[in-house]
């Protein structure tokens, strides 16, 4: 369901005419308000007058995280204070958080995005949404509730967590959608095998998942699972929290939402513009927002651009789905490889749960080893050691021949690697310690 053909629909051409306007007045707006951008702009050597196309935006500065954390708490703020309605932040697991600063504006547009992006996945006002995303200082848990509320539907402000309540509360409303973390949607549904809930046969029938990176194959197995409709969508805190970017009916890569989000991609090594269907680094510009808007925030996502027409109408470019993030790309033996493809490549193999860790060691010969752990289905982890063997060695030939990496194979126990009831950790790189 489209929610607002007017912006979604849009001609491209009065689109980008509307992007080029509050490009300008974003730059305008950026040199008059923010230090941190004034001293980058007169560096440069440029000033909003010199925006005359969207091309353009190449001539202005990019913002990168270290950017945001340098400017944390509040160095970015574009407008009056007493202007901020609600605050949020990242993880901040790798130093500073950043931070997010809404006006009410801001909220509206966010409320916007949002609507947008659960009417894709065909939410409208007689939907119960069970929303398990976390609340609080991230943005996941409150991005799904302003968006469920504007479509009309009914909010169970879950949070993440406390299992057993949700599997309890999922039975007893009767809840019709979900949002959460792929990897939580997935644990939630081995609870639920445990306890003994036939999970297809409640009335939940289609969820909207994102937060981190997941694979086309997780999909199959969280729509078998909970015989659903499973949609990717993609948001960042420094941009909006989530509502950047969606999946329609067709699930072929990810509308932006760009009459509020500009998007580029470039490479990550030169900085330079890439081409639409060029794999490259996300770069995002906020057109809209007046709290903390962004210029050229430098994702450091992994995606592409799809101009072509989408069947379901709309006219906003599509991203194909995230690879992976460039700070979580493993290079192994000289080959760059990203955790979802590793999982990919890794559901199809029957007898392995979809968990899976993967440990980097400096070796030896100071030869980088990587391990990976992979769960065994229950029936599988017998005691005959033979099948364990083929097993392993299977999978260690799966990742040669469709990965080009080698890698060790460590085969463990069901339920032995943690499960995550937000963004899962897929990676311990113990060359960092
Ligand atoms: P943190 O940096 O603490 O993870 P956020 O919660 O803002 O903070 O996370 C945003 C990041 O999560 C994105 O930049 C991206 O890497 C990842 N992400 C969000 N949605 C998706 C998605 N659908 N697919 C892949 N990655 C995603
Ligand atoms: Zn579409």
């Amino acid at each position: 369901m489209i929610y607002n053909a007017e912006y979604e629909c849009m001609d491209p051409e009065a689109r980008r005419k509307l992007q080029l306007a509050s490009l300008k007045n974003l730059a305008e707006t950026l040199y008059a308000n923010v230090p941190f951008y004034r001293q980058k702009m007169d560096g440069m050597g440029i000033c909003s007058r010199d925006v005359h196309s969207l091309e353009d935006i190449e001539k202005l500065p990019f913002t990168t995280k270290d950017d945001l954390r340098i400017n944390y708490p509040r160095g970015l703020l574009a407008c009056p204070k007493d202007r901020i309605v609600e605050v949020h932040m990242s993880s901040g697991t790798t130093g500073k958080p950043v931070v997010d600063e809404y006006t009410q504006k801001d909220i509206n547009i966010w409320r916007e995005a949002m609507a947008r992006t659960l009417s894709a996945a065909g939410c409208t006002r007689d939907d119960i949404v069970q929303n398990c995303y976390g609340y609080g200082l991230f943005t996941g848990g409150p991005g799904a509730h302003y968006g469920a509320l504007t479509i009309g539907a009914e909010v169970l402000p879950m949070s993440s967590g406390n299992t057993p309540r949700q599997l309890m509360v999922m039975q007893d409303f009767g809840s019709t959608m979900l949002t959460c973390t792929p990897s939580y949607a997935l644990y939630m549904a081995e609870e639920a095998v445990e306890a003994g809930i036939d999970l297809r046969k409640l009335p939940v029938c289609k969820g909207c998942f994102g937060a981190e990176p997941w694979s086309e194959n997780m999909r199959k197995e969280i729509e078998s699972r909970y015989g659903m409709k499973a949609y990717d969508i993609y948001g960042l805190t420094e941009i909006i929290g989530p509502g950047v970017a969606f999946e329609c009916e067709a699930q072929q890569g990810l509308h932006i939402n760009e009459d509020l989000f500009y998007p580029e991609i470039i490479d990550p090594e030169t900085g330079k513009t890439l081409g639409d269907g060029e794999k490259g680094e996300l770069v995002l510009t906020t057109l809209t927002k007046e709290g903390t808007p962004l210029l050229r925030y430098r994702t450091r996502d992994i995606t592409y651009l799809i101009r072509e027409p989408c069947t379901c109408g709309r006219t906003m470019v599509r991203m194909h789905r995230i690879f992976g993030r460039t700070d979580d790309m493993l290079i192994i033996r000289g080959v760059n490889v990203f955790p979802s493809q590793i999982e990919q490549a890794l559901i199809e193999i029957e007898g392995t749960e979809p968990q899976y860790l993967i440990v980097v060691n400096r070796g030896e010969n100071r030869l980088d080893e990587v391990e990976l752990q992979v769960e065994v289905k229950k029936e599988f982890f017998t005691d005959e050691t033979k099948g364990l063997e083929a097993l392993r060695a299977k999978i260690q030939s799966v990742m040669a021949s469709k990965l080009q990496i080698s890698l060790k194979v460590k085969l463990v126990e069901p339920k032995t690697i943690e499960r995550s009831m937000g963004k899962s950790k897929r990676v311990i790189d113990n060359r960092k310690i």
